[in-house]
């Protein structure tokens, strides 16, 4: 039962965030409402997710047409819906074939699947390692686990997948030791959605992009948070000039429903044999039906300029927190996957930090975590200007609240 303030306490359902949850019960725009009425501006967009923001009328009609004219049929058999989105994907880039998921964990998966068949198939036994680096999130399923050198996440589930390494983001010299033979892939973000947003430097993607093509590894981006649009481009790897072999994508790319994408070239597409790898779910007409309004809305002219552009006016609304508060230190991420790093004295970052999240939900304001220390703003990528200085300007007010700190 939800309380009269919306949270739900100890929610059934699993432990997944919190022990008491806000019981969401509509949206509209860039809006949200819980069980009990209150509205909220919503910074998180269900974790990156929401692209489009809440309660569109063209979704909601696409999706009941959808529902009714066909609801699954599983890849037994093709649906149009998705062989167009697939075709529009593969089109995207150096692409020959997509596979079709639920999840960003899943579409990780399938990417280090097809990375370890390539190395078996190309270059024999003995060049199954894998390479991530520190700090990063590719997902909770048992490979894009052991992909996941976080002790927080990792150590309950040990032991994990053998063969999986890691090396420190962005110390080309470190990558270079470590990555000699023996490895099928690398899998990278170019900005680390959950590990607090650090960002690819320029010299790190040049010995990412050259050890892997001098080694054939197959280069992994995970673009399941940074991709289709959040960064004010398309895909954050292209736009940084990494050049992945395979490219992941999830969280927006059914506007709210989940599907995901492994987008690879004609290399690895030629060496996969029928049935080796294969989904129920993963790619159904509805949530696919969906990603094709979702890319169609995020190509349509100015829309990633102005993402672009949005980004930037909360850089500048930043900097003005920044001349303010004292424990307000870096500004981080690109396009509209921000952070604000929170460097607080006396206090524990990340006590501090949860402190923020909680005074800003008080004064109706949604936003989530990146790493500890990070306070994360990844609104829907409709959101208005005037919408983004509310959210600074409630944030701004929590600060003065804690100026002491
Ligand atoms: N990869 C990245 C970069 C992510 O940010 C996430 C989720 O936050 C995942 C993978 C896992 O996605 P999912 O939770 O849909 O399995």
């Amino acid at each position: 039962m939800s309380t009269s303030n919306g949270f739900e306490k100890n929610p059934p359902y699993g432990k997944h965030f919190a022990s008491e949850l806000l019981v969401i019960d509509k949206g509209e725009g860039s809006w949200l409402w819980d069980e009990a009425g209150a509205k909220y501006l919503d910074f998180g967009a269900g974790i990156a997710v929401n692209a489009l923001g809440y309660g569109r009328e063209d979704f909601a009609a696409t999706a009941h047409d959808q529902v009714k004219k066909l609801v699954h049929i599983s890849n037994v058999f093709a649906n149009r819906p998705a062989l167009e989105l697939a075709e529009l994907l593969v089109k995207s880039g150096p692409f020959a074939a997509v596979h079709f998921g639920n999840s960003g964990t899943e579409a990780n998966e399938t990417a280090l699947k097809f990375a370890r068949l390539y190395s078996l198939r190309k270059k024999g036994e003995g060049h199954h390692k894998i390479l991530s680096f520190s700090n990063a999130f590719h997902g909770r399923s048992y490979g894009a686990l052991s992909a996941t050198p976080v002790p927080k996440y990792q150590d309950p589930f040990r032991p994990l997948v053998p063969g999986f390494v890691s090396s420190p983001y962005n110390d080309a010299a470190a990558l270079e030791k470590t990555l000699t033979s023996g490895f099928a892939a690398v899998i990278v973000e170019v900005v680390q959605g959950e590990g607090g947003l650090a960002q690819l430097e320029s010299g790190f993607i040049a010995a990412l992009n050259t050890l892997c093509a001098a080694h054939d590894v197959i280069l992994i981006a995970d673009e399941v948070q940074t991709g289709l649009g959040r960064t004010g481009t398309l895909y954050a790897s292209f736009a940084a000039g990494l050049k992945p072999d395979m490219i992941t994508l999830a969280k927006p790319i059914a506007g709210g429903l989940p599907l995901s994408a492994t987008l690879f070239g004609d290399k690895v597409n030629d060496l996969i044999k029928l049935g080796e790898h294969g989904t129920t779910f993963g790619g159904g007409p509805v949530p696919s039906a969906l990603g094709l309004l979702v890319w169609k809305a995020i190509h349509a002219p100015g829309f990633m300029e102005e993402v672009k552009a949005k980004g930037e006016y909360l850089a500048g609304l930043y900097a003005d927190m920044k001349k303010e508060f004292p424990f307000v230190g870096e500004f981080r991420g690109l396009g509209l996957l921000r952070g604000i790093e929170i460097v607080a004295r006396k206090e524990k970052p990340e006590d501090l930090c949860k402190t923020i999240i909680d005074g800003a939900r008080g004064k109706g304001l949604l936003v989530l975590r990146s790493g500890s220390n990070v306070i994360r703003i990844a609104p829907p990528l409709t959101i208005t200007r005037e919408e983004l200085k509310t959210g600074m300007d409630i944030l701004t007010d929590v600060f003065r609240g804690l100026k002491s700190v």
